[in-house]
């Protein structure tokens, strides 16, 4: 599905909720989370409507690929200079609320709020 119209995140790719963006380009957006869980807490979505990793297809390896080689660039970019930390939930039981593939990125000195 390209787009579902009730996905928050598919809403703020098409530009009809705000989000404080940090990077854009023809397959992916990464913006602030809205609840952040540590100093630097961002979200990478696939700007296709994918809902979660359970329905990853081969034809979406060069996309998550590309993101997990997006992720250092932009957490060097918002000055995290000390390691950080990536999670993807994914389903009820993984902790998954918004039901549209996403990576966090976590950074930034500690204690964080979550772990
Ligand atoms: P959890 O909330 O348990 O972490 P998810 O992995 O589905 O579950 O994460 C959804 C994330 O999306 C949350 O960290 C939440 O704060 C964030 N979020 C929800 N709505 C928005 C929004 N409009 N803008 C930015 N981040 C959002």
């Amino acid at each position: 599905m390209s787009a579902d119209p009730n996905c928050i995140f598919c809403k703020i790719v098409a530009g009809q909720i705000p989000a404080r963006k940090v990077y854009e380009d023809e397959y992916i957006l990464a913006f602030h989370d809205i609840a952040p869980w540590a100093p630097v807490h961002i979200l990478l979505v696939p700007k296709l409507h994918i809902v979660s990793m359970a329905q990853l297809q081969p034809e979406h390896e060069a996309l998550m690929g590309r993101m997990s080689v997006l992720v250092p660039r932009l957490m060097q970019e918002l000055g995290v200079s000390n390691g950080f930390r990536t999670v993807i939930n994914t389903g009820a039981d993984g902790g998954q609320e918004v039901m549209h593939l996403h990576m966090h990125a976590l950074g930034g000195p500690r204690p964080w709020s979550k772990g």
